[in-house]
Formats: C-alpha cells, sequence, structure tokens
C-alpha cells in the first residue's frame, strides 16, 4: 500500500510503518517513549504492538480509562503528571495506541506538554485509522461540548496496521463506516457507490479503502488545514451529530451511541434539512437515508431529548448553522 504524504509527516502503512518508527527512534535520540493506550487497546493492542517492532524498543505505558467520558482535562492532568514524575522532557516522544479518543487526546496532551512534544498515532479503530487520527485536530470536550478545547498539531507519523482491527467489537468497526462514507458523500460519488456496495457484502479487505478514505481527507486538510474553508465539509453531520453524541453520554436513560452512529443521524438530519432549504434532491436524501439505515439500528429520540439537542447545537463551535448548511448542500457530490 502506497504511502501519503501529509503536511510535515507521512501515512504509512503494515510492517513499513514500524520499520519507520524503528529509524525514527534511532535517529532522534529520545530520552524516553511513553505509549498512551485506554485499558482495551492496552490488552488488545499492545502485545500486537510489541510483536510488530524490534524488542530492543523500550517504552514506558501510560493508561486512560476507555471512551468518550473519559476525553477530559482530567485524563489529560492525570497524564501530565505521570510524564512529570516518569521525568518526561523536550525530547521523550508520545506513541498514541488507540481510538480517536487516544489519538485526539494524546495529540493534545503532547501539543501542550512543555510547549510541545512530538507524537506519532498508531490508530487502532477503523473510525481513528481513516479519520482522527489524520489531519491535525487535537483536543479534548469540555462542558457539554466536544472538542471545545484544543489545538491543530500534527504528528511526526501515522501508522495504519489494519491487524489491529481483529479485536474490535462489531458496533465499533461499523462506527467507522459513517465516516468512510462520509468521504464518499463529499467528494467522489463513486467511491460512495463501491464503498455503499463493499459494505453489504461480507467481504473484509477494508485496507484498500481505508487508504482511499485518507487520501479524500488528506486532500481536503492540505488545501485548508486550518478550516477557513474547504476543511469545513469534513464536518458534514457533524453539527448536528456532535450534539446528539455529547446528549447521549450525559443523559443515564439512552443507551451508548458509537461516535459513528451519532455523525449518520447528523448527515441523515442535515441531508434532510439540505431538501427542504436548499438543493439537494429528496431522492439523493432519500438514498442517504437507506445506506445508514442498512448500517446502523434505527435510534428514537423522543420530542423533549430533541430539544434539549438543539439547545446543545446552539453552543456549538462550528455553526453558524445556515452557512454550513448552504455549504453542505452547494458541495455534496449528488448533482
Ligand atoms: P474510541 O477511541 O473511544 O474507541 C472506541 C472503543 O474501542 C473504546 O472502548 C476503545 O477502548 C476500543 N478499542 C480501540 N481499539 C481497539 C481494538 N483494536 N480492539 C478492541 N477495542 C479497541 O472511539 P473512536 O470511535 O475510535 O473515536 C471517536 C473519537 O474520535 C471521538 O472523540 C471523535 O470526536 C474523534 N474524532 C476526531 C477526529 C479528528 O479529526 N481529530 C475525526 C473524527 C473523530
Amino acid at each position: 500500500m502506497k504511502r501519503i504524504k501529509a503536511r510535515s509527516y507521512f501515512v504509512e502503512f503494515k510492517q513499513k510503518g514500524f520499520s519507520k518508527l524503528e529509524k525514527l527512534i534511532e535517529n532522534n535520540d529520545y530520552s524516553s517513549v511513553f505509549i498512551l493506550v485506554d485499558s482495551n487497546t492496552l490488552e488488545y493492542c499492545v502485545p500486537l504492538f510489541k510483536n510488530k517492532i524490534i524488542q530492543s524498543l523500550k517504552f514506558q505505558i501510560l493508561s486512560v480509562s476507555p471512551g468518550e467520558e473519559f476525553k477530559t482535562i482530567t485524563s489529560c492532568q492525570k497524564i501530565w503528571q505521570s510524564l512529570s514524575d516518569k521525568g518526561a522532557d523536550k525530547k521523550s516522544l508520545i506513541i498514541n495506541l488507540g481510538g480517536g479518543v487516544i489519538t485526539d487526546m494524546g495529540g493534545f496532551i503532547a501539543s501542550t506538554y512543555k510547549r510541545g512534544i512530538e507524537f506519532v498515532n498508531v490508530p487502532t479503530t477503523l473510525l481513528s485509522m481513516v479519520d482522527a487520527s489524520i489531519g491535525g485536530k487535537t483536543g479534548i470536550d469540555f462542558g457539554d461540548i466536544k472538542n471545545q478545547i484544543g489545538l491543530i498539531s500534527d504528528p511526526i507519523l501515522v501508522i495504519i496496521e489494519s491487524d489491529f482491527l481483529k479485536t474490535l467489537s462489531h458496533k465499533e468497526y461499523r462506527s467507522g463506516y459513517s465516516e468512510m462514507l462520509k468521504h464518499g458523500l463529499i467528494s467522489d460519488k463513486d467511491y460512495w457507490n463501491t464503498l455503499s456496495d463493499f459494505l453489504k457484502k461480507d467481504n473484509k479487505d477494508i485496507l484498500p479503502f481505508i487508504h482511499k478514505s485518507i487520501e479524500i481527507k488528506n486532500k481536503v486538510v492540505l488545501k485548508d488545514p486550518f478550516e477557513k474553508n474547504e476543511r469545513k465539509i469534513l464536518n458534514f453531520g457533524h453539527t448536528i451529530g456532535h450534539a446528539i453524541e455529547s446528549y447521549f453520554i450525559k443523559s443515564n436513560h439512552l443507551e451508548k451511541l458509537s461516535h459513528g452512529e451519532a455523525i449518520a443521524i447528523g448527515m441523515i438530519v442535515e441531508a434532510s434539512i439540505s431538501v427542504d432549504n436548499y438543493s439537494l434532491k429528496q431522492s439523493d436524501a432519500d438514498e442517504i437515508k437507506d445506506i445508514f439505515d442498512s448500517i446502523f439500528s434505527k435510534i428514537k429520540i423522543d420530542v423533549l431529548d430533541q430539544k434539549k439537542i438543539i439547545s446543545i447545537i446552539k453552543f456549538d463551535k462550528k455553526i453558524v448553522m445556515e452557512i454550513l448548511i448552504l455549504f453542505y448542500s452547494n458541495q455534496l457530490v449528488f448533482p
């Protein structure tokens, strides 16, 4: 699989990525190497990671609790404290081994510790491979708002190893499909069609699709790394999806939603708004809904919950809502 050139770093695939990491560590003479994990990636991904790298590579583990509810300043404080206690300095390296929560939060922790130390992303969920680990957005949630605190800061290397996906639950695996389908919707109708067909079958060599999704995201990020313009298209489904995700985390009467499930609802609703207010055809919005319906089970949100979600949307850092909807409806690949 051909490596992908991102802004200041490469996305490397499979064993070549681990060889590149070994070279980086050898050439940069780091004072210490840390691996940030959550308790699941500690159990499932650290053993595989160890198998992929030379035995002589020494590292220390930093662990947080798993899940979006721990993407917080409290988790960061715990890790900053451990880094200080273990003598991490400007020449230390952090390897983020985990899903999007770990790559987002680990990137933020590294970029702020001692005004910034280098970090590598080794994503272990489909969602973090195709999306979260690429593009430099790092951060944490604050109050009810997702990704409220953070900065844009690039890793020095991203390694894609699809073998990590073997231990991922079905729910978390499917979660990644949402962002991949979004890549098709915002830029490439052929990709949308091929990926939709692929997901309906039981044919699971997903690596070429991971590569394609990263290429699409990377192309957008290269044009507009700081989200002044074009990059906003990657937020399709997220204004509504993030509010739903935050609300479901805080409400104990609702079931747990994956990031991808929340974003899928966001895309269905935003497509529908685009039909009512702009030029998206009803048949295209129906097709979007049908594909997501075929992947995810239905989630019911009653009127009272909907009102509360709308109040969260009002605080979203991404909106002016109308501008985004206009933007999406003009950019969606459906003619
Ligand atoms: P996650 O990191 O919470 O991972 C989901 C679950 O899978 C967790 O319980 C985790 O412990 C477990 N897990 C991870 N890898 C595993 C493996 N190989 N085997 C078994 N279990 C494993 O969530 P996610 O869906 O990967 O990422 C969602 C996050 O990504 C959200 O916080 C979202 O805001 C963020 N995100 C960021 C960007 C960005 O551009 N920075 C883009 C999209 C999403």
